[in-house]
């Protein structure tokens, strides 16, 4: 049974797993590479758990005892006592296969491990772990409590244990899955970042403006938010690892990034948490296109 489950990094999805886990009952440990960090992201749950009061879908009471569920932690060995980890830290393999060097000798031994990534091969991050047969893609969609999907992505060597666990774990989340084969973005971001890849395109190709390419996509397609809205929702730094994840990961040069992505990161625009991507933010009321 799962009782106490860890968070490695407090950022927008890692404090949306802590957010459901303690919702769901369960004792949190997030962490982060500082206190600062780490106590942002219990910010930003305090700040949904309210929404979700206003909303009616928890009540106070609830909202106070799952922020009392969860702890928070500036190192892994803060995870010792965890049943599961769930690694959310930024999309970067070499920074994801150091955390887990770090953490493994921590851990319980019969720990499960996940990493949240949304593209990097779990076979691969699995390995560099002390326990591949225990570790899974755990995928959760943006923002957490909202989003009904998680994408399980076994490993070559992940047991059918392993995955019968996560399973359980997610079903008590109250998520819906879909599994997914190890192939680079797995399903959700093969299908949905090369069309994201392709808004930037036309943006940079100049056939459409930032407000055109969403308006069209969004009362032409039906999408609920238009692709660079989305980008910037998921973040400009995220999109682009996606990128060359997929177009390293199956050599096609569809996949190519395109160059005004990459220079947006650059920047350091990285969307809505850097308050400035294709749209800016800090202004009062509707953000304005950048351009
Ligand atoms: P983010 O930039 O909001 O947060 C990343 C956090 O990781 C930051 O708080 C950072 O301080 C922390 N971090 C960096 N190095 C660390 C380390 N060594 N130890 C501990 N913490 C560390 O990014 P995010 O959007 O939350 O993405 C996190 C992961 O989730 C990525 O793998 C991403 O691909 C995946 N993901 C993102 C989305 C999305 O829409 N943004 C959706 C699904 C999955």
């Amino acid at each position: 049974m799962v009782d106490t489950v860890g968070v490695v990094g407090a950022g927008q999805m890692g404090n949306g797993i802590a957010h459901v886990s303690a919702v769901a009952g369960l004792n949190v440990v997030l962490s982060d590479v500082s206190m600062e960090q780490a106590q942002a992201g219990l910010g930003v749950v305090e700040q949904n758990l309210m929404r979700q009061v206003g909303k009616g879908v928890i009540s106070a009471e609830e909202m106070e005892a799952a922020l009392g569920r969860i702890t928070l932690a500036d190192n892994l060995s803060a995870h010792k006592n965890c049943d599961l980890v769930i690694e959310a830290a930024t999309e970067n393999e070499q920074i994801k296969t150091s955390i887990f060097k770090e953490l493994c000798p921590h851990l319980k031994s019969s720990a499960l491990l996940a990493s949240n990534t949304s593209s990097i091969s779990i076979t691969r991050l699995a390995a560099s772990t002390d326990r591949p047969e225990q570790f899974m893609g755990v995928h959760f969609m943006n923002p957490v409590p909202v989003m009904k999907l998680v994408e399980l992505i076994p490993g070559i060597a992940t047991s059918k244990e392993t995955q019968e666990r996560f399973t359980q774990f997610t079903d008590n989340l109250g998520k819906v899955t879909a599994v997914s084969e190890d192939f680079p973005a797995f399903i959700v971001n093969r299908i949905l970042m090369p069309m994201i890849n392709e808004a930037i395109y036309t943006l940079y190709e100049g056939v459409g403006s930032v407000d055109c390419i969403d308006k069209a996509m969004r009362l032409g397609a039906n999408h609920p938010m238009g692709p660079l809205q989305l980008a910037d929702f998921i973040g400009l730094d995220t999109c682009l690892s996606i990128m060359q994840v997929l177009y390293e990961g199956l050599g096609d040069s569809k996949y190519r990034p395109c160059p005004l992505l990459v220079k947006y990161v650059e920047a350091g625009w990285l969307g809505r948490k850097t308050k400035r991507g294709f749209y800016d933010y800090r202004v009062e009321g509707e953000p304005v296109p950048t351009r």
